[in-house]
């Protein structure tokens, strides 16, 4: 770690060119949370540094791209407050931002290649391929394209156009070592058979993955690129495409891979995966940011809890450990807690609203205060703002029709409990003010007097003007539920009590 940050720090020193980060998610689905933390980082790299975060749609796979994905990104990254400088929304000096926009820019840097060697038209087949590296198996090799397209005669290759063969355009690789500096991992390199002649461009001249991305990272100045480590053997093409199209490469950060407890690629079984998942689970984008940082980075003491604003202050990509990172639900859950906690209540109540009405209950605007009331109760029981619903329906159920059968009847039996409440009603009537400390006062005075254990008439009572045996704290509940909802439940309990006693 601490030689590794020496070098990473000498490759940050060496940089003089202005700050330009990027992330360049495919819309071929909405935003994966091992994105989030990449655009996390190049965001934190970028509001940290001053420099600019852009936004590259890669969307040159058409057939897996569409429209609706990139717009459930850019809402992902609105969320967690992650804005952009530049992309194709919003435009900026070297756009267009969408790869597919892009074409004749790399159709440029493909005739350079080919121009000049570094490129070829391969004319082998899909069959001849397959082929190659059945053999390969066979005989215990890694199957790897031999280039064998290389090798085809001018008269092979007529024949083969004349037959229809498309072909596709293939980096020459040459059979020397490839190796980069990277801020996280250090200097990193493959032996000379590693990087095989692959793919730049189709038939049609269009271009792939590795070659947009460097033509794209060239022309739009960036200056890291922060990306999972997963995109590592990528990285090894790439450097070999700056190197011949006489470019300098940008300075390269991977970022750990992210697995499970297990130490398996963390997957749809240990968690959602998408961003918008997280949010209907009723996570804040506080938390999930707070979490997500944490996935590789950590600040080198033991604070954990971290704002956006604060991350910028103390972000460092030379902080970036190596070591796998583990994507531990727990954690995240915890960080939810501390963040749903340190909301202003009317804050809290802004944000838990939308849940409270998509779980369920019917609220009108002018509820907005008693909400807000009720909600107070619940905050330290709201772990997850899609419980908001389950939490407080009850404060909203005007026919709420309590089920006495919950009261256990241990010490008192149903007929004593009805009298019991018959005087706890009388009380909510004559209780003045109608408020936690006079309630609980009152309740517990009545308590002597029958000669009942306190908590042997309170939770008769709690589930009376709640309908459950868990609630927030008896008279503050009563409180805000307020004295006639009190009332109508106290009378609907003494109906059920009545039925009880009967049986
Ligand atoms: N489009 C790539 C992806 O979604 C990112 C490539 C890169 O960051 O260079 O994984």
């Amino acid at each position: 770690m601490a030689a590794n940050a020496a070098a990473a720090g000498e490759i940050l020193r060496a940089m003089t060119q202005p700050i330009r980060v990027r992330m360049a998610p495919s819309p071929t689905g909405d935003l994966h949370v091992g994105n989030a933390r990449t655009a996390l980082c190049n965001y934190l790299m970028a509001r940290g540094l001053g420099g600019t975060f852009i936004l590259r749609v890669e969307d040159t796979d058409a057939q897996r791209s569409d429209a609706s994905h990139e717009e459930g990104i850019y809402e992902g990254l609105r969320w967690l407050g992650l804005d952009w400088d530049e992309g194709p929304n919003v435009g900026g000096p070297f756009g267009p931002y969408r790869q597919s926009e892009r074409q004749d820019i790399y159709r440029e840097a493909v005739q350079q290649l080919l121009a000049n060697e570094r490129a070829y038209y391969d004319y082998t087949t899909a069959d001849e391929r397959a082929a190659e590296r059945e053999q390969q198996r066979a005989e215990g090799r890694p199957p790897r394209y031999s280039g064998l397209g290389r090798r085809f005669s001018a008269a092979e290759i007529a024949e083969r156009k004349s037959a229809g063969v498309i072909p596709a355009v293939r980096f020459r690789s040459e059979p020397s070592p490839v190796q980069f500096d990277d801020i996280v991992l250090g200097n990193i390199r493959v032996g000379p058979d590693e990087v095989d002649d692959f793919v730049i461009a189709r038939g049609d001249g269009s271009a792939l993955y590795n070659m947009a991305v460097v033509v794209d990272d060239e022309h739009m100045r960036i200056s890291h690129v922060i990306r999972g480590k997963d995109h590592v053997s990528n990285t090894f093409r790439q450097v070999l495409l700056y190197e011949a199209l006489g470019w300098t490469p940008p300075a390269f950060a991977h970022l750990p891979l992210v697995v499970n407890r297990r130490r398996q690629k963390f997957s749809s079984r240990d968690g959602a995966q998408w961003v918008g998942e997280y949010r209907t689970q009723g996570y804040l984008p506080e938390a999930l940011v707070n979490f997500l940082v944490f996935l590789g980075w950590a600040p080198g003491d033991e604070r954990e809890i971290f704002s956006l604003d604060e991350l910028v202050q103390e972000f460092r990509l030379e902080r970036v450990n190596r070591a796998d990172a583990v994507f531990d639900p727990q954690r995240l859950d915890h960080f939810n807690g501390v963040w749903i906690r340190r909301l202003d209540l009317q804050e809290l109540a802004e944000r838990a609203w939308p849940y409270a009405t998509a779980g369920g209950l019917d609220l009108s605007s002018d509820q907005r205060p008693y909400f807000t009331a009720a909600l107070e109760l619940e905050y330290e029981r709201l772990s997850h703002l899609n419980r908001t619903a389950e939490l407080m329906d009850f404060f909203f159920d005007d026919d709420l029709d309590p089920d006495m059968g919950q009261v256990r009847f241990r010490r008192h039996s149903a007929a004593e409990t009805a009298t019991a409440l018959e005087r706890v009603a009388a009380l909510v009537d004559a209780t003045e003010p109608f408020d936690d400390p006079t309630l609980e006062a009152a309740m517990r005075a009545l308590a002597a007097d029958l000669n009942w254990r306190a908590g042997d008439l309170f939770m008769p009572v709690r589930i009376a003007v709640t309908g459950r045996r868990a609630t927030p704290p008896l008279f503050a509940t009563m409180e805000v539920l307020g004295r006639q909802r009190c009332r109508d439940r106290l009378r609907r309990a003494l109906v059920s009590l009545a039925k009880l006693a009967a049986a």
